[in-house]
C-alpha cells in the first residue's frame, strides 16, 4: 500500500519532533529536571495534539487590524521550555508573529519591578471587566476605571506609568526588557505597527477615558503610541515560551540564567493572567485548564505550568473573545494528559 500524505507527514512531524527536543544545555543531558515531566512523555503528548488539532478549521484571524488578516491562517507551532531549559519544537515555531496582548504581561512585570506591586496595584487595580477586552463602558463603569493590567485600557495605563525622560527612552526599556524575558533580542514588526497607528482610534478614546478619570499617568497619546510597539514586537512560538518559561522559574530566564523579572512580583502577576488572561473567556479557560496564560490576537498563547516551565501555540484564527482556537484546545489537552492543572491536588502531590 502506497503510504498517504497524511502519514507521511504525521512521520515527519514525529522526526522533527525527535529531532527538536534537544536539551540547550549540558547540565539538562545528564540530570533529569526534578520538575519537569519526562520529555519522552512530553514529546508523545505534544504529537498527538499537534495531530489532534492541525486541521481544526473553526476561528478567523483578527481583521481590525489590517496586517493579522493576511497572515497564513493555517501556520500551526507549538514550543514548550522548562525550567530547566529543554526546549521542544513543533510545526510553525520560527515564524515572527506580533505578541500583542501577550505583550501586557511583560509590561506590567516592568511596571511592577519599577512602581512595586502595591502601587501598581493601586493605579491600576486587578479586577475582572467581563467585557471585551477593548471595551470603553468597563472604563465608565467600573470603579477602578482601568479594570486590570491585561485588558486595552489598563494596559495602556501600565505603559503610562514606565518611566523615561522621553517616549523612544520608555520604549527601549520596555523592548529591552522583553528581549531579557525572551533570552534573545527582539524587534518590532514595523508592518504591524504602522497597520495598528493607522487603525486604533478606540485605543486613543481609551486613554481619553482614562484621563478623565486620572487613571493614566503620561500623556494618553504617547502611552497608546508606546503600546502600540508593544503590541507590535515580534516574536516566535519558542521565544515566546522561554518568556513563559521566566515566569514559571520564579522570573529567572531558564536560558540566560538571567534574573529578570524580581521573585516575589511572580504570584500576582500569574494571578492576574488566571483572572483576565484570556479575557471574558478566562472563567472557561480557569474551568477546564487551571493554569495561568495570556493570549494575544496575533493567535499566540503561553500558559505557565509554575516550576515546570510554559507552553506557547500559535496559530491565527480566533474565538468571539479573541483568543486563538487551536492554542486553547492544543494547551488544554497538553495540561490535562500531563495534570498541570494547578488545583488538582494530585498535581501537588495528593493522591
Ligand atoms: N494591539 C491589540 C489592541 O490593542 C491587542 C489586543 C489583543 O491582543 N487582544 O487591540
Amino acid at each position: 500500500m502506497v503510504p498517504s500524505r497524511m502519514l507521511i507527514k504525521s512521520i515527519l512531524a514525529a522526526t522533527l519532533v525527535a529531532a527538536s527536543f534537544l536539551p540547550s544545555v549540558v547540565a539538562a543531558q545528564t540530570a533529569r529536571s526534578p520538575v519537569a515531566p519526562r520529555r519522552e512523555l512530553v514529546e508523545s503528548v505534544v504529537r498527538e495534539a499537534y495531530e489532534k488539532f492541525r486541521s481544526d478549521p473553526s476561528g478567523k484571524n483578527a481583521d481590525y487590524i489590517p496586517y493579522l488578516a493576511q497572515v497564513d491562517s493555517k501556520m500551526f507551532g507549538i514550543a514548550i521550555v522548562t525550567t530547566d531549559n529543554q526546549v521542544l519544537t513543533l510545526g510553525d515555531v520560527k515564524y515572527s508573529f506580533s505578541i500583542q496582548s501577550i505583550s501586557k504581561v511583560f509590561t506590567l512585570a516592568l511596571a511592577m519591578e519599577e512602581l512595586g506591586p502595591d502601587k501598581v496595584f493601586a493605579k491600576v487595580g486587578s479586577e475582572p471587566t467581563g467585557r471585551p477586552f477593548n471595551s470603553p463602558l468597563a472604563v465608565v463603569d467600573m470603579p477602578s476605571h482601568s479594570g486590570n493590567p491585561l485588558v486595552n485600557a489598563g494596559a495602556i495605563a501600565t505603559t503610562s506609568l514606565i518611566s523615561g525622560q522621553n517616549a523612544a527612552e520608555k520604549w527601549n526599556k520596555i523592548l529591552d526588557f522583553y528581549s531579557k524575558a525572551a533570552g534573545e533580542k527582539l524587534v518590532l514588526i514595523d508592518e504591524v505597527y504602522k497597520s495598528e497607528a493607522a487603525t486604533n482610534t478606540g485605543n486613543k478614546a481609551l486613554s481619553y477615558l482614562l484621563a478623565k478619570y486620572d487613571r493614566i499617568y503620561a500623556d494618553p497619546f504617547e502611552s497608546v503610541d508606546i503600546y502600540t510597539k508593544q503590541c507590535s514586537v515580534g516574536v516566535n512560538a519558542t521565544q515566546l515560551a522561554r518568556m513563559g518559561a521566566t515566569l514559571a522559574n520564579n522570573g529567572i530566564n531558564p536560558a540566560t540564567g538571567e534574573q529578570v523579572i524580581k521573585r516575589e512580583n511572580i504570584p500576582e502577576i500569574l494571578s492576574t493572567m488566571t483572572m483576565a488572561g484570556l479575557y471574558d473567556g478566562s472563567g472557561g479557560w480557569a474551568w477546564h485548564v487551571g493554569l495561568p496564560a495570556k493570549s494575544g490576537v496575533g493567535g499566540g498563547i503561553v500558559a505557565i505550568a509554575p516550576g515546570k516551565g510554559a507552553i506557547a501555540v500559535f496559530a491565527p484564527p480566533l474565538d468571539e473573545a479573541g483568543n486563538s482556537v487551536k492554542a486553547q484546545k492544543v494547551i488544554e489537552y497538553v495540561a490535562q494528559r500531563l495534570n498541570y492543572n494547578l488545583y488538582s491536588p494530585s498535581s501537588v502531590g495528593l493522591k
